[in-house]
């Protein structure tokens, strides 16, 4: 379980791009960056020129002349570098000359740069460039495209986009170049992967921004932006890129492009970009915790497992938060969260498969010593569903119990029934010995003969039914008729003694059973022996042989002494009688009808009992009939 669970993890992780685990891990960065507050102060070495609503009224409406950005230049001479966020693909056939002036100007200056588009089409790529003379005339050239994540959020930003063959820098590696931050640019582009995760400082609008118009009217002093970066971009209601960040508060939702170039080159000064972790430490982090799981489901209480699993849950997201707050190091978590949370009911769910495996097996244990149990079991094979085993290992309880009850009436009766006529014996002995009240040979012998022919019946019918509850039965295809004749011929001597008619009804037809012929012919002579038995004289006593459906139906009707209602439903146990306390009742072990039971259970059949007090008892039989009988049916 622990390696499949640590394999699934792993799985996770590799595809978590497809299976959208991403947004989660998006979810959990988007959380903790709005939990990393307070926000840190907007890098002072950026300045943010902005074309905002108040220029656009002051200025006209956009597209602007691009002498006007002449003008703008003239005011940020001292700037470090200036990069226009503001695309000039396209010349303006109304005013021809403004490209070559605003040209002249970006020479001038020496530190603009302009943007461009890069569009990657596998081995090919195409760039838009500014314009030819401006193009030509600017310090260097960068791409500022931006790739939001699938959810539309900007978390990261590629600086390098590269064909194969041809490589381009994005305009923030461009602008450190014309900067004279060569070495940091050439580091930032020679670094693969060149996907950096923004370390953004804070919500939108919170760099600080000067007005396009009011840098163009002269209102704001040249060494307001000595040795700063600027970055010209739109800002207004209608104009320019906006995208939502994970800084984004619930009424700034959406941060402006050029917002989000200022962060990343803040970042890229400072290097103080979110550093993604190496994929084998991720890996690693996010297997550490399901071991962990692991270890604490083997140790602990499905409980205290729970509990402790939900506490270790939530410590990692806890630690994930520190990591990326104090060290600024990210780790996407979600395969290790998913597996966690899956851990609990898989490794329940093994668990317990194993545990009704381990009660299955003990239970079949049992059954081959348990002859009862082994009757359920083959009667009721356990289904697969977790109350079915469970109702079945209850039941298999209840046999035990019922076992070791059975167990414990034998002791008693070897203990009573057994001892009664040995000491009886003993007791005739001692007094003839005394010579007081001593019987005459005859009488002696006869009732020591009693007693022991008593006892020898007693073992004799104990050892029937403890052979038919446990012995490997043959079975064979028996003709029921003639085994009810069989039975008819033992009982016809002893009916006829106590003058009772046995009456055998058995149809034309042959019906066989599938079965052992020994025991049926016990069972059957055990049901006629009682009904001889327990009836008065000049009764009858009929012996019945159908067919119902699939079954082949014997019933030992007799117009006896009946059995009380309140014993009938425990009748067929060992030991119970229902008149022995009579003082003519005839001798008896209580044995026949447990043994009879067991053995037409052993043929898959059924015995009821329909009885009256003084009236008589009905004993049917029903056992399924062999396919022997239905083939010659069919003949
Ligand atoms: P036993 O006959 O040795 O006592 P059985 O198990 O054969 O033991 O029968 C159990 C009890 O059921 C008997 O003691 C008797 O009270 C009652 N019984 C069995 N068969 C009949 C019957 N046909 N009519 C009335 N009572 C019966």
């Amino acid at each position: 379980m622990t390696f499949f669970l640590i394999l699934l993890t792993i799985l996770l992780i590799q595809f978590k791009d497809v299976l959208r685990l991403s947004q989660v891990d998006n979810t959990f960065y988007d959380f903790y960056m709005k939990l990393a507050l307070p926000v840190s102060a907007p890098d002072p070495n950026i300045a943010l020129v902005v074309i905002d609503d108040g220029s656009l009224q002051q200025l006209g409406y956009w597209p602007w002349r691009r002498a006007e950005h002449s003008h703008l230049l003239e005011h940020l001479d001292q700037a470090k570098a200036v990069g226009f966020d503001i695309l000039f693909q396209d010349h303006n056939p109304a005013y021809p000359q403004d490209d070559l002036t605003f040209a002249n100007a970006i020479q001038k200056h020496g530190r603009v740069v302009l943007p461009t588009i890069v569009r990657l089409n596998g081995s090919t790529s195409s760039v838009d460039q500014p314009v030819a003379p401006l193009a030509d005339s600017a310090a260097e050239l960068g791409f500022i495209n931006i790739y939001p994540d699938p959810d539309g959020s900007v978390r990261r930003i590629i600086l390098t986009a590269s064909d194969g063959e041809k490589t381009y820098s994005h305009l923030i590696p461009a602008m450190l170049q014309a900067g004279g931050e060569t070495k940091i640019a050439n580091k930032l582009l020679s670094t693969t992967p060149s996907e950096y995760m923004i370390n953004f400082s804070g919500p939108p609008d919170h760099y600080p921004t000067y007005p396009y118009s009011a840098i163009a009217n002269g209102l704001v002093p040249p060494e307001e932006f000595k040795d700063r970066y600027v970055l010209v971009g739109a800002w207004s209601s209608g104009l320019g890129d906006y995208y939502p960040t994970p800084r984004s508060w619930e009424d700034r939702t959406s941060m402006a492009g050029v917002e989000i170039l200022a962060n990343a080159l803040s970042n890229a000064r400072t290097n103080n970009w979110i550093k993604p972790l190496p994929t084998w430490l991720v890996i690693t982090l996010n297997i550490i915790p399901i071991y962990l799981v692991c270890l604490i489901l083997i140790r602990f209480s499905p409980r205290k497992a729970f509990l402790t699993t939900t506490a270790l849950w939530l410590c990692l997201v806890g630690l994930d938060w520190a990591l990326l707050q104090f060290l600024e190091f990210w780790l996407p978590i979600s395969s290790s969260l998913v597996v966690m949370m899956l851990a609990y009911p898989a490794w329940h769910w093994r668990s317990q498969e194993t545990v009704l495996r381990h009660i299955n097996h003990e239970l079949s244990v049992l059954s081959a010593q348990d002859s009862a149990l082994r009757l359920a079991l083959e009667a009721k094979a356990p289904t697969e569903t977790l109350p079915a085993r469970l109702s079945f290992l209850h039941r298999g309880i209840e046999l035990l119990r019922e076992a070791q009850q059975r167990r414990e009436q034998t002791l008693r009766f070897i203990s009573h029934d057994m001892r009664a006529p040995q000491n009886s014996i003993l007791a005739l002995v001692s007094l003839q010995r005394s010579g007081e009240q001593a019987l005459d040979e005859t009488q002696l012998l006869s009732k020591i003969e009693s007693y022991a022919s008593n006892t020898l019946e007693l073992v004799n019918n104990f050892m029937d039914l403890a052979r038919a509850e446990a012995m490997e039965i043959e079975f064979h295809d028996v003709n029921l008729g003639d085994v009810m004749a069989d039975v008819y011929d033992d009982a016809w001597s002893r009916a006829k003694t106590k003058h009772i008619d046995v009456e055998l009804h058995i149809p034309d037809e042959q019906l066989y059973v599938h079965g052992n012929a020994t025991m049926l012919r016990r069972t059957f002579s055990n049901l006629v022996d009682n009904a001889i038995k327990y009836s008065s004289i000049n009764t009858t006593v009929h012996c019945t042989l159908t067919h119902e459906d699939n079954y082949a139906v014997v019933s030992i009707k007799d117009q006896g002494w009946g059995i009380p209602d309140h014993l009938q439903p425990t009748i067929f146990q060992a030991f119970n009688r229902a008149h022995s306390t009579a003082e003519d009742a005839p001798i008896g072990s209580g044995i026949g009808l447990a043994f009879v039971q067991t053995v037409v259970q052993r043929h898959r059949g059924y015995i009821t009992l329909e009885s009256e007090e003084g009236k008589g008892s009905t004993f049917t039989v029903k056992l399924p009939i062999s396919e022997e009988t239905e083939e010659e049916t069919v003949e």
